[in-house]
């Protein structure tokens, strides 16, 4: 299959002609979104969501998050809307957070992985909208990478996964945020966040009050045990490079590796102490470190790193994202130092 690429920017009309072509027809079309790219069908047709099981490579039993244009999108995909998830809905949407209520009939069971819950977002990217409004129907769209792999969060990196896969590519330019969304279940008693993201924890509770956040954000899964997130249980983000993180200083990471070969990937103006590193943002900024933590990861690949040793960010706002994601992309593997 030939992949094309299209850059909205450049080519709006066509963009968003091809999209819905496409997409109605039943194919599968990497979009750009604020958070990551996605991998975009109709969410409603059984056979077009399995079609990005198979460009991903994905497990059958994770489940897609669908994308819906408006928040009057969201009541048919439901079989009802908690107040709470509308309050939410109000504050945060359009934006980075996914709310997971009960489905309605209409979604496939392919799309929710078998569960008889639904994950839906609004996208913040007006190209993202329009996209999905031209389309017609909400979209079904996990991370446009190979399952395993890092998010990719530009066209370039969807590529590089995508090539041959699938038809088309609509080239946004790079994502603002860089980390997916926050998802939060409304299911549970207590709302529980299964997936930190651009919208925080404390933010959540600033909106709604009492909030849980679920154990596997923070803790690889024992054998045996189930997620409530089923794609917390997966490999993910995984560079090829074997990933260390060092929990402590700056100098005691200095001390620790010193006299070792490996790639550091540390944050801006602490490369100048090693000799082979990539940065990932600005220390103590955490939107800045979600912005570069894939795109780094893909660097060190780029750069052919076989050992890495990583700095540790900040454990709240973004920063409990960025560490959720860190600690998955290292295969906790984590050295306090
Ligand atoms: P991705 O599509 O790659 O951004 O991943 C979506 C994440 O949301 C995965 O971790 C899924 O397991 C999770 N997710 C999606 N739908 C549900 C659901 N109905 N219940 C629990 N987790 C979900
Ligand atoms: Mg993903």
């Amino acid at each position: 299959m030939q992949t094309e690429v299209i850059n909205i920017a450049k080519d709006y009309d066509r963009a968003l002609s091809e999209s819905a072509r496409l997409i109605k027809d039943g194919q599968v079309v990497a979009i750009p979104t604020e958070t990551v790219y996605g991998l975009a069908a109709n969410a409603l047709d059984e056979n077009a969501v399995k079609k990005i099981y198979i460009a991903k490579g994905r497990p059958s039993d994770n489940p897609l998050i669908v994308h819906v244009s408006d928040i009057s999108e969201l009541s048919p995909l439901v079989s009802e809307i908690p107040l709470k998830a509308k309050i939410m809905a109000e504050r945060f949407w359009p934006g980075p957070l996914t709310m997971i209520m009960k489905k309605s009939g209409i979604i496939p069971s392919v799309t929710s992985g078998g569960l008889d819950t639904v994950a839906v977002r609004m996208p913040e990217s007006e190209y993202a909208r329009a996209i999905i409004k031209a389309c017609g129907v909400p979209l079904a769209a996990p991370s446009a990478n190979l399952s395993g792999s890092p998010s990719p969060t530009n066209a370039k990196y969807v590529f590089d996964d995508m090539n041959g896969r699938i038809p088309l590519i609509i080239d946004g330019g790079k994502s603002k945020i860089g980390v997916e969304s926050t998802v939060i279940t409304f299911t549970t008693d207590i709302p529980t966040v299964l997936r930190p993201g651009g919208v925080t924890v404390e933010e959540i509770r600033n909106t709604i009050g009492e909030v849980n956040v679920d154990d596997a954000v923070l803790h690889e899964l024992k054998n045996g045990e189930t997620a409530a997130s089923p794609g917390m249980k997966y490999k993910h983000y995984a560079p090829r490079a074997d990933i260390t993180i060092l929990k402590g200083s700056l100098e005691q990471f200095i001390e620790y590796t010193s006299g070792k070969d490996f790639f550091a990937l540390v944050f801006e103006g602490e490369e100048k102490y090693f000799e082979k590193a990539v940065t990932y943002g600005k220390p103590l900024d955490a939107v800045s470190e979600a912005n570069r933590l894939f795109d780094a990861l893909r660097e060190l690949d780029e750069k052919g790193a076989k050992t890495v040793f990583a700095r540790c960010p900040e454990l709240s706002g973004v920063g409990l994202a960025v560490y959720n994601r860190l600690i998955r992309s290292a295969g906790f593997n984590i050295i306090e130092l």
